[in-house]
């Protein structure tokens, strides 16, 4: 028995021999190559619809971390955002993911949606920049504002995504419940396609603008935003203290002339306690080192800066960005 399994044994040795003498083939230099394959690392990093603001930067991030961090396979994917990308880092199928910030609080203190389904290790490697709950119609449609969308067809955001929970407050600040309107769950170029077409009267967008699905409305149509202000605003502001007013500036879209009363949430990258802190470091070094590329990504590039990094941060910050934020 032991004369066989010797000879087993040696066999075995032989062909690992082969294998390392054929890899070897090439000479050290190709050795060294192939090590960090040997361990490439995979993140994957969850963003939002095609139309939104989260794809195009995760993009560019994802570009950012292939070029800057050795060893990592970095991909951005297109999801029905926050909501659901925070059940992607729940269940691994991202590493990394664009969250509004209120979306993220819930997740990490399992309320609103999350009630009951508390995500545990949650932590944030840096807060964005503002996304503006905008609720875009038609001129045509005339309805003027939140009180004129009693009744009408409304697309509340992708079902899985911040911007339904948006909606769904704000609507509520109003005294207007989803049995009110005719909710309808779409991503955000759905949303635009369908209001061009007629097939629905109005449609909440949750992004940074100018959000290039209502860029697209706005190129073939007359588009009214419908503000979010006065008391209703203070009420929601009060249950919901993420909100913060802001203002959407005349000529953001094409034809709008006036200044709009808006409420807006701040938007921020999430990762769970499973990233060791050299990689979430790695990562937030090299978006940060690296901002001109989010610029030419989108326009809200410009507000993404180090410094203004940690504010409206609404879970713990993972111990490799707040090591990187402290530099
Ligand atoms: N904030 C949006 C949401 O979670 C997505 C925004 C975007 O795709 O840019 O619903």
């Amino acid at each position: 028995m032991f004369k066989n399994m010797r000879r087993w044994l040696s066999v075995l040795v032989a062909v690992f021999l082969a294998a390392a003498l054929t890899a070897g083939c090439g000479g050290k230099q190709d050795q060294k190559k192939e090590e960090p394959k040997a361990d490439k690392k995979f993140v994957n990093i969850a963003t939002g619809g095609t139309a939104g603001v989260y794809y195009p930067l995760g993009g560019a991030i994802a570009e950012i971390l292939n070029k800057n961090i050795p060893g990592v396979n970095a991909t951005a994917q297109s999801t029905g955002a926050s909501v659901a990308n925070i059940n992607a880092l729940k269940d691994g199928s991202a590493q990394v993911a664009f969250v509004q910030n209120d979306i993220a609080f819930y997740a990490a203190n399992g309320t609103e949606m999350f009630k009951d389904k508390k995500v545990d290790g949650l932590k944030g490697l840096a807060s964005l920049y503002p996304e503006t709950i905008q609720i875009v119609t038609l001129e045509k449609t005339g309805i003027k504002d939140v009180a004129g969308m009693k009744g009408k067809r409304v697309a509340v955001g992708a079902a899985g995504s911040g911007t339904e929970a948006n909606a769904r407050q704000i609507l509520e600040a109003y005294g207007i419940t989803y049995k009110d309107i005719k909710a309808q769950y779409l991503s955000f170029a759905e949303a635009a396609n369908n209001l061009k077409d007629g097939n629905i009267d109005a449609a909440f967008v949750t992004a940074g603008f100018p959000t290039a699905a209502i860029q697209d409305i706005a190129a073939q149509h007359k588009i009214v935003l419908i503000p979010v202000s006065g008391d209703s605003a203070d009420r929601l502001m009060k249950q919901y203290p993420f909100y913060t007013k802001v203002t959407i500036p005349a000529r953001t879209y094409t034809n709008q002339d006036t200044d709009v009363a808006a409420v807006a949430v701040q938007s921020m990258l999430a990762v769970t306690d499973k990233m060791d802190a050299q990689m979430a470091y790695d990562i937030t070094k090299a978006i940060f080192g690296n901002l001109d590329r989010l610029q030419a990504a989108h326009a809200v590039g410009k507000m993404i800066t180090k410094a203004s990094a940690r504010n409206g941060m609404s879970i713990p910050l993972h111990p490799g960005a707040e090591k990187f934020f402290k530099e």
